[in-house]
């Protein structure tokens, strides 16, 4: 799983929490992290930050993985759909082409919908799925072709009229609706054409109950597309030799040439195994290869290279492309190292009754790192965190590598410095002026304690069925996450342990985070509708739960001047969150830890019911939109994606590499046009 389905969200909130650094940095720091924006995006630049403290095969090692996570693209872009490698063709070539008006409306008009088929790898909209409506007419997109070199365009384009055109014609990328053919209606290229849903389902069915080993099931289809040949079912297996053969067979290329600049003999195994699997296509060996990848965790630089994510099938089976390379954030992950040695402290001092704690405590030493190429489904729109591999028994027999990206995180904080939202929702200057100190630390901070020490904290009572909460778990167990973060944060072990810079800095989150409880994250909720995503139900609950039980803490006929620990205010027609008393907050906090730890601990469904209908599900409607009505006002673009850095090598004259140097500033048109040239690995038709 990558945080993928988090991934908006994620960007969403740091974009909302609108967290900065301090004003000194800022003017040493001209590096630009946002770029262009149209339609509904905003391009970005992220920082390979610690690049240059690699050692030169460290560094080589990055530049040939990046290589290999960059010449998977056209595998991506034709699993999206099958007319995806053509269209793109024809709008590039008119692109480069075209010799009328670059300034008309019509060219304009092209010129975003080429850019938005980019981003999304094809003509669907990377997270909605349905097909983007052109606001160029067919007349205009012919009459430019008419300008194109001849010779360019190898294929019938009449064809792709009605593809980009009629809305009614693969209307949606991967559909999920309830009751229909999910095959079908679906432009996706995982199922040949006169595939149905229920032959496919049958089809994978009778392979899984054929296993001879079914407590360690391969990952069925998950590297094939599946077709029907003379009425057969057959599966077209992606290998070399095989579907995406030439494509998969550069990567191989560049695979093996990192292979010999491994960080150590176990990396150099997995890379091994990588190219075995690869070039059979055989999915134990896929096993294999990700088992060796979740024990290696010598090496300072890692990636995933491979058909990995499997949102993109309607049936939840057959695994997109996508490429990382990555290294460790040392920084970062001694951050968490620190806390992981010191888990049992945290757990004998939590708020939670003494039966719920865990007498023995070990603390997850999340990694953090850096991305330093993204490729495939992580490009241009990506992950913020990856949590690998998905098989089930692989995850509980060896384990998963769990890791955030720290610079992508670092590069949404601080492309939304300055876009006015601190300025519309937060209550005053004193409050924003701690935010820009102390958020971005502090939300780091949060984060590693959220997934270091409140997942793995605190414990089941014996024969206690860990499903009990049903649907309301994944909310609760977030919740409790939270609060453990919220609670520890505070404390003053972390000042000592040198995690924050001193005893006020907490209250940039506490702020940051009821803010968005409260009010801010509601801008993703449509108006009308309630509250469903496990993690805004957890930031509400915590949220309205804190500020319901702070106004019943100030006792009734209290001294003038006793205010609630925390309300909600208004002010010139607008409301704030207002918090009065810190420490106080503080201890709500604790409270609540106490009761989701209870309610967890003892599998009570009622209190988690209680609780998350009460506090989780439902929006107060006028709040509701005027938090929008005043977010819609700063006009902020509400998906995010990346350009990626350049790798310039240097090679002395029997072609060993000598220097890597990172090269920032590229535009997203020539990224993307210096990507088609340079990585156009497969024909435009593949059948
Ligand atoms: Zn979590």
């Amino acid at each position: 799983m990558n945080f993928k389905t988090l991934s908006l969200m994620c960007m969403l909130s740091t974009a909302l929490l609108a967290v900065s650094c301090g004003e000194q940095k800022q003017a040493t720091d001209d590096f630009q992290y946002s770029d262009e924006r149209f339609a509904d995006l905003q391009m970005l630049r992220y920082r390979v930050e610690g690049f240059e403290n690699l050692s030169l095969r460290q560094k080589t090692l990055i530049y040939y993985l990046s290589e290999a996570a960059l010449t998977g693209r056209d595998i991506l872009w034709d699993q999206n759909g099958r007319y995806n490698l053509r269209i793109r063709a024809l709008l590039e070539a008119v692109y480069t082409d075209y010799k009328g008006d670059r300034e008309s409306e019509d060219f304009k008009n092209f010129t975003v919908y080429l850019k938005r088929v980019w981003f999304s790898n094809g003509i669907h909209h990377h997270y909605g799925c349905d097909k983007f409506q052109p606001a160029f007419s067919e007349d205009f997109l012919r009459a430019a072709i008419q300008d194109v070199e001849p010779g360019k365009l190898t294929f019938d384009v009449e064809e792709l009229f009605p593809v980009i055109f009629d809305p009614t014609v693969l209307p949606k990328r991967t559909n999920q609706a309830d009751g229909e053919d999910l095959i079908l209606t679906s432009a996706a290229n995982y199922y040949g054409p006169g595939v149905t849903q229920q032959e496919a389902e049958d089809f994978y069915l009778r392979m899984k109950e054929a296993d001879p080993d079914p407590a360690h099931p391969i990952m069925y289809g998950m590297n094939s597309r599946l077709v029907k040949e003379n009425g057969q079912l057959q599966e077209k297996v992606w290998r070399s030799g095989g579907l995406y053969g030439q494509a998969i067979d550069r990567i191989i290329l560049w695979l093996e040439k990192a292979k010999t600049v491994a960080e150590n003999d176990k990396q150099a195994a997995v890379l091994d195994r990588l190219i075995e699997y690869y070039r059979t296509g055989d999915l134990h060996t896929f096993d294999t290869y990700t088992i060796q990848w979740v024990e290696e965790t010598e090496g300072d630089v890692d990636f995933t290279n491979g058909f990995t994510e499997s949102y993109g099938d309607p049936l939840g089976m057959k695994a997109s492309w996508e490429g990382i390379a990555n290294f460790k954030d040392l920084a970062a992950t001694e951050r968490t190292k620190k806390l992981s040695a010191n888990a049992q402290w945290f757990e004998d001092n939590s708020p939670v009754d003494k039966r719920f704690k865990k007498a023995e405590c070990k603390g997850i030493s999340a990694k953090v790192i850096v991305a330093a190429m993204l490729g495939g489904d992580l490009y241009p729109s990506t992950a913020i965190g990856i949590n690998l591999p998905n098989s089930n028994w692989v995850r509980a027999e060896h384990g998963s590598k769990s890791v955030t990206i720290g610079n992508l995180t670092d590069a949404y904080n601080k492309a939304a410095r300055g876009n006015g939202f601190q300025e519309e929702f937060v209550i005053d200057q004193a409050t924003r002026d701690l935010i820009n100190e102390y958020g971005d630390v502090c939300d780091d901070l949060h984060t590693d304690l959220h997934e270091c020490l409140g997942h793995g904290s605190g414990k089941l009572l014996p024969g206690i069925d860990a499903d009990s909460l049903k649907a309301y778990g994944s909310a609760i167990e977030e919740a409790r996450a939270d609060l453990f973060g919220l609670y520890y944060i505070a404390a003053p072990k972390l000042v000592e342990l040198g995690l924050t810079p001193n005893a006020e800095a907490y209250k940039s989150q506490y702020y940051t985070y009821l803010m968005n409880g409260l009010m801010t994250q509601l801008v993703r909720i449509e108006p009308g509708a309630s509250i469903e995503e496990a993690h805004m139900r957890n930031r509400a609950l915590v949220a309205n739960w804190v500020l319901a039980h702070a106004a019943v803490t100030v006792p009734e006929g209290s001294p003038e001047g006793s205010t609630p620990a925390v309300s909600l205010i208004q002010r010139d027609g607008k409301t704030y969150v207002q918090i009065n008393d810190y420490p106080a907050l503080r201890a709500l906090f604790g409270q609540l830890l106490a009761e989701v730890q209870r309610v967890k601990s003892e599998g009570d469904f009622e209190g988690a019911r209680h609780l998350i209908e009460t506090y989780g599900v439902k929006v107060n409607p006028k709040l509701h939109a005027e938090v929008l009505a005043r977010y819609k006002a700063l006009d902020l673009a509400p998906y995010k994606g990346f350009i990626n850095p350049e790798y310039i090598i240097t090679e002395d004259k029997d072609g060993n590499i000598t220097d890597v140097q990172i090269r920032y500033g590229e535009a997203y048109d020539h990224q993307m046009l210096r990507y088609s040239q340079q990585y156009s690995t497969l024909p435009l038709v593949n059948e």
